[in-house]
């Protein structure tokens, strides 16, 4: 009872922010445009969620997800014009090197939402089966493994970082591909490593020119699925151990499930191989990258 008043007050304060996807379009589409992540679903989720500053001060979190308002609250910082969350390239141009722990962060909160909006609402084949999942499997899981702890909190929390370890599982690869590559991101400057001095004399201009990757290198081949992995999820003022129990961790299945999930609705790479394949024609650095190439290999065939 005590909540209602406040509640009504802050749906008052945030009522001329309305849910719709032109929202969350810039970020969605640099999304795909980077990481190959469709922007489809990140579309939907913003069309059913709505994005205001933090309506205390005193609230420093980046973001953060508020289920009763069904409202996504980041620094102000990270809004633009209307309360649009700002696209991934300003997001880097404001902080170039802490970027992706934003972009990160901002991608665990829409997990929120979505997870509310469609997995927990069966909307989908795939919501449902997700949503099936939690309650016959986790939930009991959870409330043998971890009394105390909500299974609902731990299940969205999970999801949550799951997001999370996605976003940052795949800003590493970015820098081990393009470090592959001979590629400084920051500099935007090239560099002749000994992967390309063994190549340069063996491929042709054009081949050479490419974003290349390693053949049937394991870490390149290692599937996603079983690289995003949450271990620690933070709930209620402190880290929750997903396999605490070594007799009862939390399920491959359930990860697998997971994975599903979030592959079905957002068919990004499922490995660096193929993330290194879409940056062969996707990389935002493509061109300078074929300009520098073409650079080494004309001078290593003078
Ligand atoms: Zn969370």
């Amino acid at each position: 009872m005590k909540k209602i008043i406040p509640v009504v007050l802050l749906l008052i304060t945030i009522s001329p922010t309305f849910a719709a996807e032109e929202s969350i379009r810039d970020f969605a589409n640099d999304l795909q445009q980077i990481f190959g992540i469709e922007a489809k679903k990140t579309l939907e989720v913003g069309s059913r969620t709505r994005f205001a500053p933090p309506l205390f001060p005193s609230n420093t979190a980046e973001a953060s997800y508020n289920p009763v308002l069904n409202t996504i609250f980041l620094k102000k910082e990270n809004l633009g014009a209307n309360n649009y969350v700002k696209s991934i390239t300003a997001l880097k141009a404001m902080e170039p090197v802490t970027y992706p722990v934003k972009i990160s962060t901002i991608f665990h909160e829409l997990g929120h939402a979505e997870m509310d909006q469609f997995v927990l609402n069966d909307i989908t084949v795939d919501d449902r089966a997700l949503h099936s999942v939690f309650t016959n499997e986790i939930t009991p899981w959870v409330k043998k493994n971890y009394p105390g702890v909500n299974p609902k909190t731990l299940f969205h929390e999970t999801y949550g970082y799951y997001r999370g370890s996605v976003i940052e599982t795949m800003f590493n690869d970015k820098a081990t591909i393009e470090i592959y590559n001979g590629w400084n991101s920051y500099q935007k400057r090239c560099f002749f490593n000994p992967d390309l001095k063994a190549k340069v004399m063996t491929m042709t201009k054009e081949d050479f020119a490419q974003i290349m990757y390693p053949e049937n290198n394991s870490a390149w081949e290692e599937k996603y699925s079983s690289r995003f992995v949450p271990r620690y999820v933070f709930i209620q003022g402190k880290d929750v151990d997903l396999m605490k129990n070594p007799a009862d961790p939390f399920k491959e299945q359930w990860k697998k499930a997971i994975w599903n999930y979030f592959s079905q609705n957002y068919r990004s790479p499922s490995n660096m191989r193929e993330l290194a394949v879409y940056f062969k024609t996707h990389h935002q650095d493509r061109n300078l990258i074929r300009d520098c190439r073409n650079a080494f290999w004309d001078e290593s065939h003078k």
